[in-house]
């Protein structure tokens, strides 16, 4: 792949995002790829701008309580990540001297950061040359270079070495490629209908040239939401944040019909730690009460 011309591509073509701005500490990276993660652009934008101003370094969000968090978290979903994002924010001041580490082995042993935001975050927030590889990546690399319709199951081992193979030896310059192929393969080369005559890897793309076969390996997970336990735990966390005093559970119950699913998701919130019960009885959010 004409890496030169995909990075020339990205520079003028690239979306144009806050944590992408000059400037941004890594700690914006990571909060923004944290943000990120399961959730929209367009819905993590407005959140990202408000968490920065408000929490602008690790020891600002360290300082915080888990309820103010999870309040700020809004509707962006998967609430565990906000308050594993708080729990990194208190090892980085503390352990870290308030500096998001450098290196991809230091920032895989923070709380809640895996393998793609530790490398992530060495890339985009420090210019380091490291593979990064979310879905979008192992589509374009699927199609461009290995000539198949969609990527198949991961591999962790086999991608990292796919893309690595890929990056320049120069450490900013391989940054650049790693963030361009991700927005490659986030506006361009699209799972549904990739458009290919804008695409700047068009004339060198292994599936172009072998005249665009189908994609014949197994089928992917159709995610849904309605009636899903993530959709009733979001309702219950709801009443939570809306209120500042902890409620009963009859407040709790009027969300959701099915009562045995309902208690389940009351339940798992309890053990993850997003919900707390007070000791007489009623519930609200961590450190609420
Ligand atoms: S030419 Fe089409 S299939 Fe190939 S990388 Fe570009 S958008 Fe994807």
């Amino acid at each position: 792949m004409d890496t030169t011309t995909l990075v020339d591509w990205y520079t003028t073509h690239a979306r144009d995002l806050p944590w992408r701005q000059p400037g941004t500490t890594a700690w914006g990276v990571l909060v923004s790829e944290i943000m990120l993660q399961q959730t929209p652009v367009a819905r993590v934008e407005p959140a990202w701008l408000d968490w920065m101003a408000r929490w602008p370094r690790p020891s600002d969000l360290a300082a915080a309580s888990p309820a103010d968090v999870l309040r700020a978290w809004g509707k962006l979903g998967y609430p565990r990540r906000a308050v594993r994002l708080r729990e990194a924010a208190v090892v980085i001041s503390l352990s870290h001297n308030d500096i998001v580490p450098s290196d991809v082995d230091t920032l895989l042993s923070l709380p809640g950061i895996g393998a793609y935001t530790a490398r992530a975050v060495a890339a985009f927030g420090y210019g380091r040359r490291c593979p990064v590889v979310d879905t979008n990546v192992r589509r374009v690399v699927a199609r461009a270079v290995h000539g198949a319709g969609d990527s198949g199951p991961a591999s962790t081992n086999r991608d990292l070495a796919d893309v690595d193979a890929l990056l320049p030896a120069d450490e900013p310059t391989a940054a650049r490629v790693s963030i361009a192929l991700m927005e490659l393969g986030a506006m361009i080369c699209t799972a549904r209908s990739p458009r290919c005559a804008d695409c700047p890897v068009y004339p060198v793309c292994a599936w172009q040239r072998a005249g665009r076969p189908a994609y014949t390996g197994p089928a992917k997970p159709v995610q849904r939401y309605a009636g899903t336990d993530r959709q009733v735990r979001g309702l219950l966390l709801d009443v939570l944040r809306d209120t500042p005093e902890p409620v009963l559970k009859a407040r709790l119950d009027v969300v959701w019909a099915d009562a045995g699913q309902r208690d389940r998701c009351l339940d798992s919130l309890l053990v993850d730690g997003l919900v707390e019960q007070t000791p007489d009885g009623r519930f609200a959010l961590p450190g609420d009460h």
